[in-house]
């Protein structure tokens, strides 16, 4: 996929693309094989440096510090069902045009630099980050493949059957990572769980919807536009994720440590 299209596509974090059915569901996989399949797709994202150039976590260690004390901050939430049950790792990949985040199953979750330079705060990336959680936490990112590859394809690859196979479908589940749309009901359900996951952290608990009230701004203004003819109702989840934490009565107060700029300035480039 170009470069340009991608930019498009991947701004897919919060594209609802798909009329999906909702209905189905995951009792052919455990736990245990979701958490391999997201391992599996994980080490092809990184043997594919041309599509996903992660950031070295050792060269960059400043950066992922910073990012990982927001994750892990998130993580202690105890609305977060598998908290303890996932391997969760974060990983920063370089493309500061790409406006984008994703999780695979098991915990594995991807963030790019142009998304990270993009927002302003940190509230707004704790609030993209309780986003992303919540698709692998509940399971969005598993039964997405699942609906797109079918059970028995999966299941061969988690039994190891798919022999020379077996790392041709990893690598085009990888390649298509982070182009994966979610229905409108699981975008909904990611960004409900995003305000419950910040009510248990310092931070802003609607931190998401800035986002989106940055993408309707800019889309005045800039080359946004395509996303907002394509996607629409940034307005509608922006007043939803208000709803929400009002309903649960958290506080939308800016926490926003003012070291967001530092951990900007510390990704290459
Ligand atoms: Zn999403």
């Amino acid at each position: 996929m170009g470069r340009n299209i991608l930019f498009f596509v991947v701004i897919g974090l919060f594209f609802t693309l798909s009329a999906c059915d909702e209905n189905d569901n995951l009792q052919v996989f455990s736990l245990d094989q979701e958490i391999q399949l997201g391992q599996q797709l994980d080490s092809s994202i990184m043997s594919n440096p041309q599509e996903y150039p992660v950031l070295d976590t050792a060269r960059h260690a400043d950066a992922y510090s910073y990012l990982e004390n927001i994750f892990f901050g998130i993580l202690n939430s105890e609305e977060v069902a598998y908290r303890e049950t996932f391997p969760w790792q974060i990983r920063i990949i370089q493309n500061d045009s790409t406006l984008n985040a994703f999780a695979a199953p098991g915990g594995f979750v991807y963030v790019y630099t142009g998304l990270i330079r993009y927002l302003d705060s940190e509230d707004d990336l704790a609030g993209v980050l309780g986003h992303e959680i919540a698709h692998a936490d509940l399971r969005h990112s598993m039964r997405n493949i699942q609906r797109q590859y079918g059970i028995g394809i999966l299941l061969s690859l988690i039994l190891g059957e798919g022999g020379n196979q077996l790392t041709q479908i990893v690598a085009q589940l990888a390649a298509g990572a982070a182009g994966l749309s979610f229905s409108r009901e699981f975008e909904r359900e990611a960004d409900e769980a995003s305000v419950e996951y910040l009510s248990q952290t310092p931070y802003n608990c609607a931190g998401a919807r800035s986002f989106f009230q940055k993408l309707t701004e800019d889309g005045k203004t800039s080359g946004i536009p395509t996303f907002l003819s394509t996607h629409p109702n940034p307005t509608n989840r922006f007043e939803d994720i208000t709803d929400k934490a009002q309903a649960i009565g958290c506080s939308t107060q800016p926490y926003n440590p003012p070291s967001y700029q530092d951990f900007q300035r510390m990704l290459p480039g």
